[in-house]
């Protein structure tokens, strides 16, 4: 008997950017999630913008997004070039760089500030970095914000042996190598670098949603599908292999989560399951209910 860890994901479709537009005044973003096509077909994942890359000249002042509320959500931010602060109004906050992730759950609601870091911006350099929003259960939408700094050494990277490069587990499990990231419904997240001419082999669990997002390079999907730069693919829910080659050195983030079957009523940056709930969040934050930067 075939069983389904043997077939192998369809993949259903390819995307490119949905807008181009920028947050705040320092980040220069594409959106990939919910561009056209991608939006419920991927929970619990609701947003994807990819920043930069984009060079940016010295100044004394720090760009960005002054603050601004979330409930209902986490917002993940993934650094490969340059420096993001960060503060909120439960007294976290931090500093991002090149390979580091900051997994910050929103829940019940917080107000924060995601700037360019202060000699970052002196200097000057190149920025690029992921923001996803990943949605929560009902049961946890109103739990205690909680915030994870993921630093680059305590994210294990997991050789993929020949030369074909590395795969770098942020969330959830890959090979029996288990990611940092605490989260509040099954997900994995891989960010992958692959050589190329060189192919690996991937398992993502069957009846999860999950997609590809090529950064860096050019890929070819199960031996035939092309997958161009900054492009983004949505595999079927049935089967688990997903076979990837690189035609050239490639940068993937990989996402797969099991979906929140439940409602979703989203107004600017809260992501809740009823309009009443959403009405709350706005009169909650309004109110100061959230909290303010210190
Ligand atoms: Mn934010």
């Amino acid at each position: 008997m075939r069983t389904n860890s043997s077939i192998t994901k369809e993949l259903i479709g390819v995307y490119q950017a949905g807008s181009q537009h920028m947050v705040g005044d320092g980040f220069p973003v594409r959106n990939m999630i919910p561009g056209a096509g991608v939006d419920e077909q991927l929970s619990p994942f609701l947003l994807l913008d990819y920043l930069g890359p984009e060079q940016f000249t010295p100044t004394n002042r720090q760009l960005g997004v002054g603050e601004h509320p979330h409930r209902g959500f986490e917002t993940v931010t993934i650094m490969y070039h340059g420096k993001v602060a960060h503060r909120d109004s439960t007294g976290s906050g931090g500093v991002i760089g090149p390979g580091d992730v900051q997994w910050m759950t929103a829940a019940s609601g917080i107000v924060h500030e995601e700037l360019h870091e202060k000699d970052f911006a002196k200097e000057g350099g190149l920025l690029e970095g992921i923001q996803l929003w990943v949605n929560l259960p009902k049961a946890v939408k109103m739990s205690p914000p909680r915030y994870q700094t993921l630093v680059s050494d305590d994210i294990p990277a997991v050789d993929l042996g020949d030369g074909a490069g590395e795969l770098r587990v942020i969330a959830g499990e890959f090979r029996g190598v288990q990611g940092p990231a605490k989260t509040f419904s099954p997900v994995h997240l891989y960010d992958l670098r692959l050589k190329a001419g060189h192919q690996t082999e991937l398992s993502l669990p069957e009846g999860f949603n999950s997609s590809l997002f090529v950064l860096h390079g050019q890929v070819v999907v199960n031996g035939s599908q092309p997958i161009q730069e900054v492009e983004i693919a949505l595999l079927g829910q049935r089967g688990e292999r997903v076979s990837i080659e690189a035609k050239q050195d490639a940068t993937l983030l990989i996402l797969s989560g099991d979906p929140i079957v439940e409602p979703i009523a989203r107004y600017g940056p809260f992501v809740m399951n009823t309009r009443d709930e959403i009405i709350q969040a706005v009169q909650d934050y309004q109110k100061g209910k959230m909290g303010h930067l210190a």
